[in-house]
């Protein structure tokens, strides 16, 4: 008896406990050695394994999770003294209160700490733009609309409110950032990525790390980032989610490898790998992308988790290993340290028969072990397995609120506005229409409070939807609202195009419903023909239309469009979305984002904005490059002027950098911020150079008549490509520089061998 009273007191102080918690990578290290050694193998591979909540969970008559979530303490039992699972996952039915992931989160610690070794859980959830699983938490816009700031100062700041949040959740493990490339506009996760350009992606990725996690995991307000999805998972021939790529070494690495290698060395502690294939071999399989690349060349030392249940479609979806068992040799071979099974525990069982055959050597089992517990020891869940509900004032506090109006604002991007339509008087009657006016769908996309983020208006109530928004701006008499339509299909169009002709000016919101992953594959990037009809019936009243566009990719909006006087890119703009747009569409906030992706015209044409010179069709074919928008437009309610485009020098040279400088003037009559994009391209190389590829990038702020000279160093290795032999290298020759319409040319010359090899 006293003895259970003493073992229950050291748990509680354990904890509860609320210390700082600061340990070096090295005593880390050591720690896990020492750890190690003591660990028996079924205790090895159960560290090694991560379950889904579900698992664990109390069910109801009808098998399905109780509400509130409550654990299930025999199946909890189950899974860590008799499996010693080292980690779970994700949420059951939808975002929960912080109460309630205390609640779990202690009951898992509270078993856990008291198997043989008393290894805390580390508990991991994706928390993409905010903590979208914990009610009331600071939800920013996602990826695309972080990128449309060219402002990683705000996506640093989105990290760090981010694992601030993500702790107060008492959750350590953050399945974020998204580094995969958005260069397939069908694909239904280009909302979670950083858009098309791999200096983006690499820049804004790294800058929401370092805010993540900051420079000690440990402390109470970072948390463990996760990259994703390793590597190439963002270009499916077909467009669809989790279907085969093809991307040639080259390719891969020139466009698709430098965000994880950026996302290495700002310190990422963890990676979660692509679920499709590449050239036919799926990535969790493929011992060259998980080993040669990832621990050979990037050094990265951090846990390789796998995705959803993917060992286990190694073998019923990939066809690649011939059993459930071959498919655990194979990933956990080819450099898997953690399998999210997700239901179950085959992986355990086929793993421990694996090593006992010898097919799994015991050096890759320690390998992948001692990496888990290292980042456990330097994570302080060892010290605090459950953090103290008192520390996190902050939690959906006003000044979090401030900082994710502020990235909404900055994301928000103005395309069209024709006669400067915007910004509008308030004074003016205005119909907000369409299917996104007043749903926090619109503003969300999927990952909020649910996986498909379908209840979010639900949970959202004290939200302002773009419709709410408005009303609170220009006050409810001056708003009339009809739908007219869903996202689909017509609802009543004629009750809009009454209340049109009863208004100045029309807000037409279309886009696209929430989705997430697999359900929101198309076939069609087309707009869905019912909003194209709405926009048509709208223009035929001849008041203008402003069209907003809240979607999680560039859905063809050709037709609408050319009906409308003005158009904005809202993408999924999180909380303060609406609130953010009425600042805009009234003049109390001047737009600055600019389209971190290429805004198609045509369903058949899509193609980046880096392209090849081919792409941009022959000289006599009408068919060429045209999107609707390029990469980087984006208007502002001032105008900025750029001159004097200047070089350091002409010759750049090995070992040297160059300056290039560019004075950029406020020429308008207010405040405006303009993020100032530096475009180099090489004129002839032994690879087909980009026409024009993003070197650099800066926003800069400026008051009326206010002149800046923005400067660049650029060195060789900014503009270097990968060569046929899969190696970065810089080839001698002409650049072409491009800012601001500006251009200037540059040499570059080499003492180093041409790497040209004349094969193929
Ligand atoms: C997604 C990942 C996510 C994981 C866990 C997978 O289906 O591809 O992005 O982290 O589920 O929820």
């Amino acid at each position: 008896m006293k003895k259970t009273i003493f073992v229950a007191a050291i748990l509680v102080n354990a904890i509860y406990a609320n210390a700082q918690h600061t340990i070096t990578t090295a005593a880390a290290d050591k720690k896990a050695d020492v750890l190690l050694s003591k660990m028996t193998l079924e205790e090895k591979i159960g560290q090694m394994t991560q379950i889904t909540l579900e698992e664990v969970l109390k069910t109801g008559p009808d098998k399905k999770d109780i509400q509130p979530l409550e654990i299930d303490t025999d199946k909890l039992k189950e899974a860590i003294f008799k499996y010693h699972v080292g980690s779970i996952l994700n949420v059951s039915g939808g975002a929960a209160t912080r109460e309630m992931w205390y609640k779990l989160i202690s009951s898992i610690q509270k078993i856990a700490l008291r198997d043989r070794l008393k290894i805390p859980v580390i508990y991991g959830l994706d928390c993409m733009h905010g903590v979208n699983y914990t009610v009331g938490a600071t939800l920013f816009p996602q990826e695309t609309g972080m990128a449309a700031t060219f402002n990683p100062d705000l996506a640093y700041r989105e990290g760090e409110i981010t694992a601030y949040e993500t702790r107060a959740s008492y959750i350590p493990w953050n399945f974020s950032p998204v580094l995969d490339l958005g260069r397939n506009p069908l694909w239904p996760r280009i909302y979670e990525t950083f858009g098309e350009d791999p200096l983006v992606a690499a820049t804004m990725g790294a800058a929401v790390i370092r805010g993540y996690q900051g420079t000690d995991i440990g402390n109470k307000y970072k948390v463990a980032a996760c990259m994703k999805h390793y590597l190439g998972y963002s270009f499916p021939l077909d467009g669809k989610d989790r279907t085969p790529a093809w991307i040639p070494d080259r390719y891969m690495r020139e466009y698709f490898l430098p965000s994880f290698a950026a996302a290495v060395k700002a310190g990422a502690k963890s990676v979660m790998i692509n679920s499709s294939e590449i050239n036919g071999i799926p990535v969790h399989a493929s011992h060259y992308l998980l080993t040669d690349v990832l621990r050979g060349e990037l050094k990265f030392d951090g846990i390789a988790v796998s995705d959803w249940q993917d060992i286990i479609y190694l073998h019923d979806r990939h066809h690649v290993a011939a059993t459930q068992k071959d498919a655990v040799m194979i990933a956990v071979n080819a450099g898997i340290d953690m399998s999210m099974v997700p239901y179950n525990y085959s992986f355990c069982n086929y793993l421990l028969e694996l090593v006992k055959e010898g097919k799994v050597p015991m050096s890759r089992i320690n390998e992948s072990v001692k990496r888990i517990l290292k980042v456990k020891y330097e994570l302080g869940i060892f010290d605090t397995p459950v953090g103290n509900p008192d520390d996190y004032p902050k939690f959906g506090s006003a000044e979090f609120t401030a900082a994710s109006l502020k990235a909404a604002t900055e994301s928000i991007t103005l395309l069209k506005n024709q006669n400067n339509i915007l910004p509008l008087k308030k004074d003016v009657k205005v119909l907000v229409t369409g299917p996104g006016a007043n749903t926090m769908q619109a503003l969300y996309g999927g990952w909020s409070y649910t996986w498909q983020g379908n209840l979010s208006d639900t949970y959202a109530t004290d939200k302002n939807t773009i419709l709410k928004a408005i009303q609170q701006k220009i006050g409810k008499a001056n708003v009339n609202y009809e739908p007219g339509s869903t996202y689909d299909s017509l609802t009543n169009v004629d009750a809009a195009v009454k209340a049109a002709q009863n208004s100045d000016v029309i807000v037409l919101c279309l886009g696209e419903h929430s989705y997430a992953e697999n359900p929101g594959n198309i076939d069609d990037l087309n707009l869905p023909l019912a909003q194209t009809q709405l926009a048509d019936a709208l223009a035929k009243t001849g008041k203008p239309i402003i069209l907003v566009m809240g979607e999680g990719r560039p859905r063809i909006i050709t037709e609408a469009e050319s009906k409308s006087a003005a158009t904005i890119m809202a993408y999924l703009s999180g909380n303060e979305g609406g609130n953010a747009l009425a600042d805009i569409l009234f003049g109390d906030a001047n737009p600055s984002g600019k389209l971190p992706i290429t805004y198609p015209r045509y369903a058949n044409a899509l193609v980046n904005y880096y392209r090849k010179n081919l792409e941009n069709g022959n000289s006599d074919d009408a068919h060429g490059y045209n999107p609707l928008y390029e990469f980087g437009t984006g208007l502002s309610y001032t105008t900025f002027a750029y001159s004097n485009l200047k070089i350091s020098k002409p010759t750049l040279k090995d070992g040297e950098a160059l300056t290039i400088s560019v004075d950029v003037k406020n020429t308008g009559s207010r405040e405006g911020k303009e993020s100032v994009l530096l475009f180099i391209g090489e004129e002839y190389a032994s690879v087909t150079p980009d026409t024009k590829r993003l070197r650099a990038f800066k926003k800069i702020d400026l008051q009326p008549n206010e002149s800046r000279t923005v400067t660049f160093k650029v060195t060789p290795q900014d503009v270097s490509f990968i060569n046929d032999l899969s190696k970065r290298v810089t080839e001698a020759g002409a650049f072409d520089i491009q800012v601001g319409g500006q251009t200037q040319t540059f040499n570059y010359e080499t003492n180093t061998a041409p790497s040209r090899t004349g094969k193929l």
